[in-house]
């Protein structure tokens, strides 16, 4: 359930079995497949896209079936899937945002970063958004991860560069009309706990259109940082420090744009104009103290900083969303598992045949490489229980009867054929103008399928 990486992955798993026959359907709720690699990956990082082509060979296997459009909980429940399979697992990734939880997050102009990136990729359900920069010049995005690196590259490339990638038109059109002039990057912690990654620092190093700014204390490791630092002896780690302090010694080249990282600061809060605008932000100046697990943890010093933004982003982490009749842990944002196995709440047992995958397994860290091997770990559990028998028979075990079902409960059923159509034509479509692709939209999508 979740036609994104896990599920490709975990149908790749299975599929490769030649010691056990196994049929997989894969269930997807949008009209498009690959879920973060179509909708969360960076237009402007095309090259890791083309995992697609691992995927779609997964989809020519014999015993893979795609039902796309389907929306678990209303078209297909559990009850549905129960009946009809042997094993159920959701790879239904994180799907929200999490909040920052502090006065002022829901002025104007302060924006989940989940929310912005799906919407620069064209994503169905947030292509209706707006952001308009046209009268924006400064802003914050707020935490250090791999996605706020995206939405501050985003936000300072030059839109000619972007439109020679597959980003959504409506979002190349307000980045054509923006005046964002400067960029801040906030972390919360010091630049050696910075979650982003070191290849993903060092190209904001190399960004056209912006000079990269960061304050030479606040890149300066302090004491207990040294220690960890030295104690892990990871030499990517070390890599990225010494990206991350290089830039301390950069004079500006005079690039339109400025982007600046932040570090040992954290929001406490959103400042208002008269009109429910974001105009700036309480900023409270951290240092780094020993938390209870060994962590490094942020303490305020009681410094506090007025940072004047026009427009904020939250980039503080994704969330995954309960799925009708599966347990939840609203703590983790996951579904309880071992291993992959769907725990019962209360008894903390397996349920028979219910399983899961990827981000809503584990909660959402990794890059897309790491769901490889974590829906390895899953599709192994299946197969041990169905050699064991612990995965229950199903009651109704014929594949023609799931499918007729499904199109009865949903008229326009995507197959991967008709995926293959849509993708054919929007790789002609971008052909035709120098793009890797032009994505159609849910509408149009429908539309070239006939769909009532
Ligand atoms: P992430 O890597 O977990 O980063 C979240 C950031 O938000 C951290 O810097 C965290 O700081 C900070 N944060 C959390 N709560 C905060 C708060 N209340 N106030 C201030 N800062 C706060 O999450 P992500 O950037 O959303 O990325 C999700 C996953 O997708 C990651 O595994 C990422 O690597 C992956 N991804 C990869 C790529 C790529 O490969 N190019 C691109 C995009 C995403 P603390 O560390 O202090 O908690």
């Amino acid at each position: 359930m979740g036609a994104g990486p896990a599920g490709f992955f975990l149908a790749e798993r299975l599929l490769g079995r030649a010691d056990l026959p196994i049929a997989v359907d894969l269930y997807e709720r949008l009209p498009a497949p690959y879920g973060l690699v179509r909708f969360g990956v960076a237009p402007d990082h095309e090259k890791i896209k083309t995992v697609t082509r691992s995927f779609d060979a997964v989809a020519s296997r014999p015993g893979f079936r795609y039902f796309g459009n389907i929306e678990f909980g209303s078209e297909v429940t559990l009850r549905d899937l129960q009946r009809h399979y042997h094993a159920v697992c959701f790879t239904t990734g994180a799907q929200t945002d999490r909040r920052m939880g502090i006065p002022g997050e829901d002025l104007d102009r302060s924006y989940p970063a989940t929310e912005f990136v799906a919407w620069y990729n064209g994503h169905p359900r947030f292509r209706h958004l707006r952001f308009d920069f046209s009268a924006v010049e400064r802003v914050a995005v707020v935490g250090v991860g791999n996605v706020a690196v995206d939405v501050a590259r985003i936000l300072t490339r030059q839109p000619a560069a972007l439109a020679g990638t597959d980003i959504a038109d409506d979002a190349l059109a307000a980045l054509r009309a923006s005046r964002v002039r400067e960029v801040y990057l906030l972390g919360r912690r010091g630049p050696a706990q910075a979650a982003f990654t070191t290849p993903e620092a060092r190209e904001l190093g190399e960004l056209p259109c912006a000079d990269v700014r960061v304050l030479a204390e606040e890149v300066a490791l302090d004491p207990l940082s040294r220690a960890a630092v030295e104690r892990a002896d990871d030499r990517m780690l070390r890599k990225k420090i010494e990206v991350l302090q290089g830039f301390a010694g950069r004079a500006p080249a005079g690039k339109p744009r400025r982007l600046t990282l932040r570090f040992l600061v954290s929001p406490l809060a959103l400042l208002g104009d008269a009109r429910g605008g974001v105009r700036a932000m309480h900023l409270a100046r951290n240092r780094l103290v020993a938390g209870p697990g060994g962590d490094l943890k942020a303490e305020p010093t009681g410094d506090v900083e007025e940072l004047p933004v026009d427009m904020v982003f939250r980039s503080v982490g994704y969330r995954g969303v309960p799925l009708a009749d599966v347990p939840f842990d609203e703590k983790r944002g996951i579904v309880p598992n071992a291993a992959g196995r769907v725990l019962h709440p209360h008894t903390l047992h397996p349920i028979p045949g219910l399983y899961v995958a990827g981000w809503i397994k584990r909660g959402p860290s990794g890059v897309i490489g790491t769901n490889k091997p974590d829906a390895a770990e899953t599709a192994d559990a299946i197969v041990a229980d169905l050699r064991s028998g612990a995965a229950p028979a199903p009651a109704v075990d014929d594949g023609a009867a799931i499918e007729g079902l499904l199109r009865e409960r949903q008229p326009c059923l995507i197959t991967f054929e008709d995926w293959k159509e849509i993708a054919a034509l929007e790789s002609a479509r971008g052909e035709a103008n120098g793009r890797p692709r032009v994505k159609l939209t849910e509408a149009e999508i429908k539309a070239k399928l006939g769909c009532p």
